[in-house]
């Protein structure tokens, strides 16, 4: 049999250790929230592979359409034989995203590319060079998403020099001392020292952030900047690469703000686990940018076109916008009630929209200084007890949770049911 340590051994010697991993099994299948390693030991999936699987491994509906679709062709690339899923699903999301007025959408492969392409696009529109990103805030590994990536360890460290014209503001972090109206005072400055209003393009920002730590960006904040970016001829770019399709209970996390951004970064969960991104945007804004100036040979992968058509048709017929506020409070419930107990003085705060539910760990709540090191032991503690499970946060000391929507609440509990008892086990020193 292949066991975990024999492959992580071929793994150290053929691949390098900047990619770093955050569990040391080795994926033998899965299927919804559960995932099998190689030695064939179950676990319960509350990362799906970073927020990719809101409808969870191998949803029978994604596998259908993208079999039909590989029994037709797998590529011909959009650029030289166009096909239909690519204009089926551009459609589709032209009529799912906010805003009441024509859209167009263009694919991609990875987020970073779409977070690319929606600057390039928004420097195009508007003939300025600047873009307006924020602490904490994560878009991607690229240079240029480097650059607008809010958050230097591990990302950054060796990389620069970053792409000139990015400017960063800070995020409203309430919990870590960053009120609504601090952020604004800082943008303002941030106006009058560095960035000259008429020279910038777009502000991107993730309404929920999520390597940055699952902080949701406050309403009035979104609604402000919308204010902002009209009043000052900017683009406002939504991320919602990590917070889309389904996540907080919405298609798209911005929805809850009222807000309407002119270009959305989609990515992640859109296809159900296969690679795909996009720009959905406003036509006007999406038709500057000339034929040849978008695309990419893989952009757009057909097999991954049709897959992310019968994902969004899944959250549609399965109620899963419904479904992840459900879930969601039920987490939240369950969390709240382990913040509360006498033997673990150590959760500061629950949050969560929808099911993007996160919980941050501290050294004592008198304090609220972060405590990553009980975090890291959680998360290593949760894979031993048959859970994979992510941290994150600008302080590393958020847990956050990714289970499938699709997950029954039996599988729900069962993996908070592993979040207690880890957590009571470092406690105790077990
Ligand atoms: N933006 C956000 C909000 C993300 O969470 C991520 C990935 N974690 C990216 C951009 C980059 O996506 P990718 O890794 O597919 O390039």
């Amino acid at each position: 049999m292949t066991s975990n340590a024999s492959l992580h051994e071929r793994r150290m010697a053929a691949v390098p250790r900047g990619v770093a991993n955050a569990t040391s099994i080795y994926a033998g299948r899965a299927e919804n929230a559960e995932l099998w390693d190689v030695e064939g030991r179950r676990y319960i999936d509350f990362a799906g592979g970073i927020a990719v699987l809101n409808i969870g491994h191998r949803h029978p509906k994604v596998m259908a359409a993208a079999d039909a679709q590989a029994g037709r062709f797998t590529h011909t690339s959009f650029q030289v034989v166009p096909y239909e899923p690519y204009v089926a699903l551009a459609e589709r999301l032209n009529a799912l995203a906010p805003g009441d007025f024509a859209k167009k959408t263009v694919f991609f492969t990875s987020g970073a590319e779409a977070i690319e392409n929606a600057v390039k696009i928004a420097r195009a529109a508007t003939g300025r060079p600047g873009v307006i990103a924020f602490t904490g805030g994560y878009h991607g590994r690229t240079l240029l998403t480097l650059g607008l990536t809010g958050k230097v360890s591990p990302y950054k460290q060796k990389f620069g020099p970053f792409p000139t014209d990015i400017f960063r503001a800070p995020f409203p972090n309430a919990l870590h001392g960053i009120s609504v109206e601090d952020a604004l005072a800082a943008l303002d400055l941030l106006f009058r020292t560095d960035a000259d209003p008429e020279r910038i393009a777009a502000m991107v920002i993730e309404p929920v952030q999520g390597e940055g730590g699952y902080y949701i960006a406050p309403f009035e904040f979104l609604q402000e900047l919308r204010r902002i970016c009209d009043a000052r001829g900017t683009l406002l770019i939504a991320d919602e690469i990590q917070s889309g399709f389904a996540r907080t209970g919405k298609w798209f996390a911005i929805e809850h703000s009222g807000v309407v951004p002119d270009l959305i970064a989609v990515a992640k969960s859109l296809a159900g686990g296969f690679p795909l991104s996009g720009v959905v945007g406003r036509a006007e804004v999406m038709d500057v940018v000339p034929p040849g100036g978008l695309g990419g040979t893989y952009a757009g992968n057909p097999v991954a076109c049709a897959a992310a058509m019968a994902a969004v048709q899944a959250i549609e017929e399965e109620g899963l916008l419904e479904r992840s506020l459900e879930i969601g409070a039920r987490i939240v419930a369950r969390l709240q009630e382990i913040a509360a107990s006498n033997w673990l003085p150590y959760i500061s705060e629950v949050r969560g929209l929808g099911a993007m539910v996160s919980f941050e760990l501290v050294k004592d709540r008198s304090t609220g200084a972060p405590n990553p090191e009980l975090t890291v032991a959680l998360t290593r503690k949760a894979a031993d007890n048959g859970l994979i499970l992510l941290s994150c946060g600008l302080y590393g000391n958020v847990v956050r949770i990714m289970v499938p929507i699709t997950a029954s609440d039996a599988i729900v509990d069962e993996g908070l049911d592993i979040i207690e008892r880890s957590l009571r086990e470092i406690v105790d020193g077990a």
